[in-house]
């Protein structure tokens, strides 16, 4: 058998989605509408059988408006990576996460010097070959925007990575990184922000260097970085922001500890306060009871459907096949006749699916002549959650047996008493998964 692909049912190329839009005349109005929607979702994701779904503070980007969050299945395959504190409830994708640094000065304030760096252009190599922690260099990113190609360099420490997410947001410029070659203004792998040509490109300090008085930065010709180099006393006073990403340790923008854990998830919905910024694009108005108009105030409420029903399977499934929650199951019944060749097996299932189907009990049916073992593969893959099997040899013993996907229950039920049997496992597997 082969290895299941890295998140194959999450990263289909069909992408069902479920919208909602709410219109308000006040922000008081549309957060109470938004909280109630924040528990349904909730609800929603609980009768789903996910009850584990978080919701995360988002990045609302080209949405627009400032409050959002994602409803987030954490799951190793996930797409998204999601910093969670261990001591507070704080939860944010990490694009939205600020990253706090508190830098203290391990190197003592030298003069600023130029020196020659061969074969080393990485932010690991220079460190090495300069004997200095990674924490005293200062590395740069380097961006175009796309629509006009302009230059984008972002300083920031060694060991951070950019976010692109707040790079955009704070541009309000769509970026790819730059390719950079011999005509460019910048001397790819020996980038620093000394004498750097601002006439050529933006730059951009992200607040990881805030507060470091020794750094090794690029030094803007090939094979040569500066160390020593110290923003304050070489450049002037530079305006930081908040570019990295947030990491494993990090500080929590919520309680201020060190308390950051970093998980993956999959977003299965979001919710959005959007403001006014599609009902004044679209020129649309109400009139208030003085006559007057007004913008509508808006939110959005979205759901991937079909995403949700991969999520359903990562949370549950074995290696035969996924495990259906009762509640969102295609069927809540499989009805397996083995032996469609017995005359007196085939009219007792063929009863039995009449009876069920009378009993608005959701069932399938399979009467193919296949031997049990295929049946039963089939029924796995199926994963409808009670699989109930008709066969001679249980009849002969006056029975039917009942078996539910996830092997919890594995029984043999006298015949006249299968139908109350299934009912009340229905019954109970329904209020199971709607607890919440
Ligand atoms: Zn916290």
């Amino acid at each position: 058998m082969k290895a299941r692909p890295r998140a194959g049912l999450i990263r289909v190329r069909e992408f069902t989605m479920k919208d909602a839009y709410s219109f308000h005349t006040s922000q008081e109005d549309l957060e109470q509408y938004y909280e109630k929607c924040h528990k349904a979702y909730e609800r929603i994701f609980a009768r789903a059988g996910i009850p584990e779904v978080i919701s995360v503070a988002s990045d609302s980007g080209m949405m627009g408006g400032n409050i959002s969050h994602e409803f987030m299945l954490v799951t190793k395959v996930g797409e998204d990576s999601l910093a969670i504190c261990s001591e507070c409830d704080y939860k944010a994708n990490i694009e939205a996460a600020e990253n706090i640094v508190h830098n203290q000065n391990t190197l003592p304030v030298d003069n600023l010097r130029l020196v020659p760096t061969p074969n080393a252009s990485t932010i690991d190599e220079i460190a090495a070959f300069l004997k200095v922690p990674i924490m005293n260099t200062c590395k740069a990113v380097v961006y175009q925007k796309d629509l006009t190609g302009e230059l984008v360099a972002v300083f920031l420490r060694g060991d951070m990575d950019v976010s692109e997410a707040k790079l955009t947001n704070y541009l309000g410029d769509n970026i790819h990184p730059a390719l950079l070659d011999e005509n460019s203004p910048m001397v790819a792998g020996f980038i620093g922000p000394y004498q750097l040509d601002n006439t050529k490109c933006t730059i951009l300090y992200d607040q990881s260097l805030s507060g470091i008085d020794y750094l090794v930065c690029g030094g803007n010709q090939m094979d040569h970085h500066y160390t020593g180099f110290n923003i304050l006393r070489d450049i002037g006073v530079v305006e930081y922001k908040d570019f990295s990403k947030i990491r494993e340790g990090g500080i929590c923008p919520h309680c201020g500890k060190p308390a950051i854990t970093i998980s993956r998830g999959i977003e299965v919905g979001n919710i959005f306060q959007l403001g006014t910024k599609y009902t004044k694009s679209m020129n649309m108005q109400y009139l208030d009871n003085k006559g007057e108009l007004h913008y509508p105030i808006m939110g959005c409420y979205g759901i991937g459907v079909g995403r949700l029903a991969a999520s359903v399977c990562e949370a549950h499934h074995d290696e035969y096949g996924p495990i259906w929650p009762i509640t969102i199951a295609p069927w809540q019944v499989h009805l397996c006749c083995l032996r469609v060749d017995d005359a007196m097996t085939k009219e007792f299932a063929d009863g039995l699916y009449q009876e069920l189907q009378q009993a608005q009990v959701e069932v399938i049916y399979d009467d193919r002549d296949v031997r049990a073992g295929v049946m039963f593969s089939d029924a796995d893959l199926l994963g409808v959650p009670i699989r109930v099997i008709v066969s001679p040899r249980n009849l002969q013993e006056n029975c039917v047996e009942l078996v539910t996907r996830d092997k919890v229950v594995n029984t043999k039920v006298e015949k006249t008493l299968i139908l109350t049997t299934i009912k009340e496992l229905i019954g109970n597997m329904l209020k199971s998964n709607t607890r919440i």
